[in-house]
């Protein structure tokens, strides 16, 4: 199956396989956020989510495929894309401010657009943040290098930024075909969507998320992500007990075994996805969000409420049929051992 060009296409291909979505809410642009129930009948539920990060599209298409190939007794309930303006484009989220969508053909387009139709907040080097209307749109990625101080973000509080794609060479993200989707909150710090599920304002999209695992209650948790390299990985997280985490090293050895065996790359020996990891075995890291700060995102929430829960990670350099490949094995295999634990 080829990437989504379109939420629209999205919801389509879920109809078309005979679900009747769950509508959970709406984003700002009016789209449903929905989740799909399939699966079977025992609890506990298994939760799978993807798509928080626009540019992450290969854990959107494995989500969907997930709906009907996934292999339980287990009632799953998916919730496949948590960005729906994102998956729509950069044009797309311009569109929510301008009225129409603006025909760009070159990420050069950006810059002299938003000078000539948004009020200029900061302008440094090549990149230009500007207000149009309700939200905040920059040129450029600015989550790592805005740091919530900066006098320019004042205009920007409670609202969204949404920045394209500029990755080369990435299947089912070209230029500008997604946008990144800031959120700037209330007291003015840069985050995004997979962010906000432990804190009282979030934006409406984890909120759903968080209404929806307290109507489930999961007893598995994956999120389907991409991160910008060349191979697989996936983070654990530490659990609340001995039994939950236990199980938690049962799935993960269970998963990356089977990543190996079918020779999808993982990282070199030295790799650390960020200063917050610790690693177990080659491709596993677990993940301690009290370093990071920022709050928790869905999968730090699942395994602090709810139990066993993984954020799986293919690599956007590799092409975008093995990325969705990888991602439903890690997926399946922890569903497998899922199953053993709760086998009557
Ligand atoms: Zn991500």
């Amino acid at each position: 199956m080829p990437p989504f060009d379109t939420y629209d296409d999205l919801l389509a291909d879920i109809e078309s396989r005979g679900h009747t979505p769950q509508i959970l809410g709406h984003t700002p642009a009016q789209q449903p956020l929905i989740a799909v129930k399939s699966g079977g009948d025992k609890l506990p539920a298994i939760f799978i989510s993807a798509g928080s990060h626009a540019t992450e599209q290969a854990g959107v298409s494995a989500a969907v495929e997930l709906i009907d190939e996934l292999e339980t007794d287990h009632q799953v309930y998916t919730f496949p894309c948590r960005d729906p303006i994102g998956l729509n484009g950069f044009a797309y989220a311009l569109s929510l401010s301008l009225g129409t969508t603006p025909a760009l053909q070159h990420l050069d387009d950006i810059a002299p657009l938003l000078r000539e139709r948004g009020e200029v907040l900061h302008e440094a080097d090549d990149t230009v943040v500007a207000i149009i209307g309700e939200y905040g749109y920059a040129t450029h990625n600015l989550y790592y290098t805005a740091q919530g101080a900066e006098n320019w973000l004042a205009a920007l509080k409670g609202r969204r930024l949404y920045w394209p794609n500029r990755a080369p060479g990435i299947e089912g993200t070209d230029f500008m075909q997604r946008a990144y989707a800031l959120i700037i909150d209330p007291a003015g710090e840069v985050l995004h969507i997979n962010r906000f599920h432990d804190t009282p304002w979030a934006p409406v999209e984890a909120r759903c998320t968080r209404d929806l695992m307290a109507e489930i209650t999961p007893g598995l948790t994956l999120d389907l992500h991409e991160y910008g390299g060349d191979a697989f990985w996936f983070s654990a997280r530490h659990q609340q007990n001995g039994d939950d985490q236990q199980w938690e090293e049962r799935m993960a050895d269970r998963m990356i075994a089977a990543i190996n065996a079918v020779s999808t790359p993982l990282p070199p020996d030295d790799y650390l996805p960020g200063s917050f990891f610790t690693k177990s075995h080659l491709g596993v890291y677990w993940l301690n969000a009290n370093e990071r700060g920022e709050g928790l995102n869905l999968v730090d929430y699942a395994a602090t409420v709810y139990g066993p829960s993984f954020t799986i990670e293919t690599g956007m350099q590799l092409p975008f049929a093995d990325r969705v490949a990888a991602a439903k094995l890690a997926a399946q295999k922890a569903v497998e051992v899922f199953g053993e634990r709760h086998a009557q």
